[in-house]
């Protein structure tokens, strides 16, 4: 079945008219399905999406990685173009989030515009408690188990203002989806880890190939036990197709740039992928 993904939301653009922001967001096309995972932040969404020919009210439906505003920002707007869809999310997507700063202050970096009553009321709300299957090979992993000893969720994230109740990120899910060359793996931010969700991946696949990794990888804050634990990890599971962006960051990026020469590459707005077996 043919897979494209088109990138519409990334902190980078390369085509003319595209506009970039700090958020994820990919159309992906698998047959005649439409999907939209994740909407970034909502400032270039929809501009992106008509420059590029895709018809966001078509979307069958929205995945949600995970609950940051850089990628549910978009999702409001996203709604009131298409009154059809569905929504899936952890119910933990759909809490408060906030952020510390290096103060101490709290930043609030949850869903905008949204919450669960809401999103009930302009479209179908499937909550993803476990890995599902949503047909046509396409799945998600729904929360991802924490097993290595080397990934955190990457930064200081609470469920309360005051900052005392850390936010493991439950909500934090992949997509994969099942093709002739392998599973290709779709991440927001991996604040579950990369490692943890593509071995999550491979329990949950038999052990498949996976043939490509895709999106946020958050290794910005990453040390250097966890960076070379991450590298080993993707050099075991040996995709031959990796397209780190967004909360990668640039040194993680320069890095598997040089691990794997031939392998990786960047994916700003504008880049489509395509599958055509
Ligand atoms: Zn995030
Ligand atoms: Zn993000």
């Amino acid at each position: 079945m043919k897979l494209r993904i088109t990138v519409l939301v990334e902190d980078t653009a390369g085509g003319r008219g595209l506009l970039a922001e700090h958020g994820l967001s990919f159309w992906i096309e698998l047959g005649s399905r439409k999907i939209l995972f994740d909407t970034g932040q909502g400032n270039v969404l929809a501009g992106n999406a008509r420059q590029m020919n895709v018809h966001l009210e078509q979307a069958g439906a929205i995945i949600i990685s995970h609950g940051h505003y850089d990628h549910t920002g978009g999702l409001s707007k996203t709604l009131c173009l298409n009154r059809q869809t569905r929504v899936y999310a952890h119910p933990a997507a759909l809490t408060p989030k906030y952020a510390r700063n290096t103060d101490g202050s709290a930043r609030e970096i949850g869903i905008p515009f949204l919450d669960e009553q809401k999103i009930r009321g302009q479209a179908d709300l499937i909550l993803t408690e476990g890995p599902m299957d949503i047909g046509e090979g396409f799945h998600l992993t729904g929360p991802v188990p924490r097993r290595t000893n080397f990934e955190d969720v990457g930064g200081q994230y609470f469920t309360d203002p005051a900052c005392l109740q850390p936010d493991a990120l439950v909500d934090d899910q992949a997509v994969f989806i099942e093709t002739p060359a392998g599973i290709v793996v779709i991440l927001g931010c991996a604040h579950a880890g990369v490692i943890n969700t593509l071995n999550y991946i491979r329990e949950l696949t038999g052990n498949r190939r996976i043939h490509a990794v895709l999106g946020g990888m958050h290794l910005l804050t990453a040390n250097p036990v966890r960076m070379n634990e991450t590298v080993a990890g993707l050099h075991r599971i040996d995709a031959r197709r990796l397209l780190p962006c967004h909360c990668t960051g640039f040194a993680a990026i320069a890095r598997l740039w040089h691990e794997f020469p031939d392998r990786c590459a960047l994916c700003p707005v504008g880049t489509v992928l395509d599958w055509n077996e």
